[in-house]
């Protein structure tokens, strides 16, 4: 779970996992998997860096994407169950087998089973049990739906609300999907202008679909697709057990709501900013805020430490709910709660439920065709849920001491080359490089898993409902977080579980964190040469270094305040390049869709960390081979030099088959671009690529009005 809301990841890997919405996307269905899909995760294959894909028919100036990736992606269609196939979706299967091995071993009823086997086991045998769930049909349902219907007042909302905050994965926080919260999220986060201290963070949230532009647009594909969640929502009430004509007017009542909602909330390019979210108040403002939530009795239920300040991200939200509970009934609220009841249980519910929120959340938002395997989707709750207990099994078997030792040396030759970029920027003062070189001194390097594993001997699991098991691992979550308010940062949390194929920069503690599930091929690859892993891993340890000198990570220091270390006529000069950035990500996405457009504001942190990312691992392999007295257009063993496989190594981990569905899910709310222009914009911007190659001025490749910040 990710809760620093800054914290910046690097990939979109896991696609399915974290991007349909935390209901969706983790657990979307509930048929037995194809034997085709079974019989590849017997022997799921690791994808390794291979040449000879390369299409040498085509121009490698003209698209280098293509002319890395187009004999992949031929030799590789997205499967149906999937929404996204990329050279590291054969990593992701291949780590969730080993999950998987883990969680059957544990599951076995055997009296010597530890005390995390029984958890890890007794959690994997009440997800796989279909028939059992399917048999208990509404029943783990009813009791919280009866909670609502027994609300007498306005006045039981709030705690309603702190109940629900306990029940379902994400519902007191945003984590990866933004505003997924039920009325509001609450929970720790250091503070921004003292990070050594942890604070309440009262944040915006109320919405079911990716965030508040479903609500909003009004372009003709947008109103088809909130038609069609209209249809879901009423839909799944039936399911609940309501006649239709009053499943439709709660569908109605459900939209209303939450497009109210969406209205009020902060835009996702004006969120990237951390000064319109630092907003502190007293306890006396919060209550002045929204008076129709009793905040002393929400703070209380929740067992929040008293505090002298809560950081409030967007008060105009609140002002707006806080009309929205005076105006509207007990029963329309009562609707609302419901809904999300009905919602946030249906990954967990009977197979009506799962493939009615599948067909809604997976195949029309997503573009997926078949729901996958139930062990798959059991293999991520399971790592969502109880993630250091599996990762401490995947960690033995999956990284080796000597891939820490390997990682650790890319990683402290590519902050060298940071170092030497810093010092010999033209455009930087003397007295901004200084504090930028504390800065990146002071980036603590988190490589493969936690310093110590999280005790999880509160978390009650049984053999008896997943639905309930998935709510003891919530209110676990919850409870440690808002435990940790008032208290000293601490600095050894990860946001990511070891198995996790993705990576992260933490503005607010100063770290890079790269888990041991990305840490391996095709993007670390302990059996190729420095080239090969430069261009791959390389470049994503230099994109997250990178994010903590992107247009957000500059505004916080070394040690992860919000303070301005830099001189005007720096800030000036910085932001003139981050635009040529922004501006050139601002393009037209056609493998969205026509007409859509990528906002370069919204990513343009993403897109700096790229291209400054590639940048710091091509210098780092540069001063790698001069250590072994070689040098960049030496030829390497198989005829290309390796000025060449790097950037063939580096354009090969990114080559994805998207889908449009999902592509225009990215470009609507992902801070990242589509890895084709995470090949193609980035490459063109650099000349070191150009020289490679040989390409020319006025070749697609050779971008006239290159961007260079990093
Ligand atoms: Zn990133």
């Amino acid at each position: 779970m990710s809760i620093s809301r800054f914290t910046a990841a690097v990939v979109l890997i896991l696609m399915s996992a974290t991007f349909s919405t935390p209901n969706a996307s983790a657990q979307s269905v509930s048929t037995s998997a194809p034997t085709g899909t079974a019989d590849v995760a017997k022997e799921p294959k690791l994808q390794h860096f291979d040449p000879d894909l390369v299409d040498k028919t085509l121009d490698p100036c003209n698209d280098f994407y293509k002319y890395s990736c187009s004999k992949w992606l031929t030799a590789n269609p997205i499967p149906p169950d999937q929404v996204y196939w990329s050279t590291g979706s054969g990593l992701e299967l291949w780590n969730e087998n080993l999950l998987r091995q883990t969680l059957e071993a544990a599951s076995k009823d055997d009296p010597a089973r530890s005390a995390v086997q029984q958890k890890i086991g007794d959690y994997w045998a009440a997800c796989m049990d279909e028939s059992g769930i399917d048999a208990a049909g509404l029943k783990p349902l009813q009791p919280e739906l009866d909670r609502i219907s027994a609300l007498k007042s306005k006045k039981d909302i709030t705690l309603e609300i702190v109940h629900l905050q306990h029940l379902f994965p994400g519902a007191w926080q945003q984590g990866d999907n933004e505003s997924n919260s039920p009325f509001f999220g609450f929970t720790g986060q250091p503070d921004y202008d003292d990070a050594s201290k942890v604070v309440a963070q009262i944040d915006q949230a109320g919405l079911s679909l990716p965030n508040r532009d479903y609500y909003l647009k009004t372009d003709d594909k947008s109103k088809e697709l909130l038609d069609k969640y209209r249809a879901h929502v009423q839909k799944m009430f039936v399911l609940a057990g309501e006649p239709e004509t009053q499943a439709a007017a709660d569908a109605g009542t459900v939209i209303t709501l939450e497009t109210a909602m969406a209205h009020a909330q902060m835009d996702n390019v004006k969120r990237r900013d951390p000064k319109n979210v630092n907003n502190k108040m007293t306890l006396a403002e919060v209550r002045a805020l929204t008076p129709s939530i009793n905040w002393d009795e929400y703070l209380k239920a929740v067992k929040a430490p008293a505090a002298d300040h809560y950081i409030v991200t967007a008060p105009d939200f609140f002002r707006a709910e806080e009309k929205l509970l005076i105006e509207h009934s007990l029963d329309d609220w009562k609707t609302y709660m419901r809904w999300q009841v009905i919602h946030r249980s249906a990954p967990y519910m009977n197979k009506e439920f799962v493939d009615e929120n599948f067909d809604f959340f997976a195949r029309t938002l997503a573009g997926a065709q078949t729901q996958q395997p139930r062990w798959r989707r059991c293999v991520r709750a399971a790592d969502r849920d109880l993630g250091d207990a599996l990762g401490q099994a995947y960690v033995d078997r999956a990284f080796p001491p000597a891939s820490k030792v390997r990682m650790l040396q890319m990683v402290h030759s590519i902050e060298t080359a940071l170092r030497a970029d810093i010092q010999g920027l033209s455009w930087m003062s003397p007295a901004t490089k200084e504090q930028a070189m504390v800065k990146l001194k002071g980036i603590e390097d988190k490589i493969g898993y936690p310093s110590h594993w999280r005790d999880y001997s509160a978390v009650r699991i049984t053999r008896d409902s997943y639905l309930n098991n998935v709510s003891q691992a919530t209110s676990f979550e919850f409870e440690r977080w808002v435990a940790k308010i008032g208290k000293p940062v601490d600095r050894t949390e990860w946001t990511m579980t070891p198995p996790t194929i993705n990576a992260y920069y933490d503005p607010q503690l100063n770290t890079i964190n790269f888990p041991a599930g990305i840490l391996q091929p095709p993007f670390f690859d302990p059996t190729k040469d420095d080239a090969v892993n430069y261009g791959a891993i390389g470049m994503i340890i230099g994109h997250e270094i990178i994010h903590g000198f992107d247009d957000q990570g500059r505004k916080f220091d070394a040690h992860g305040n919000l303070r301005d270390w830099w001189t005007a006529e720096d800030a000036k000069q910085y932001d003139e390049r981050g635009k040529c950035i922004s501006d050139e990500y601002t393009q037209e996405v056609p493998e969205a869709g026509p007409g859509v457009k990528q906002n370069g504001l919204l990513t343009q942190g993403e897109d700096t960390a790229d291209n400054g990312g590639i940048h710091l691992a091509f210098y780092a392999l540069e001063a790698a081979l001069k250590q072994e007295g070689k040098s960049l257009d030496d030829k390497g063993p198989d005829g290309w030099t390796y000025r060449q496989r790097f950037f063939l190594s580096n354009a090969y981990s990114w080559c994805a088959n998207v889908r449009p569905q999902i592509a225009r899910l990215i470009v609507t709310t992902d801070p990242h671009s589509l890895p084709v222009f995470r090949i193609d914009n980035v490459l063109s911007n650099m000349s070191e690529f150009q020289q490679a190659f040989g390409c020319k001025a006025g070749q697609k490749m050779v971008r006239a009005n290159a961007c260079r910040v990093w």
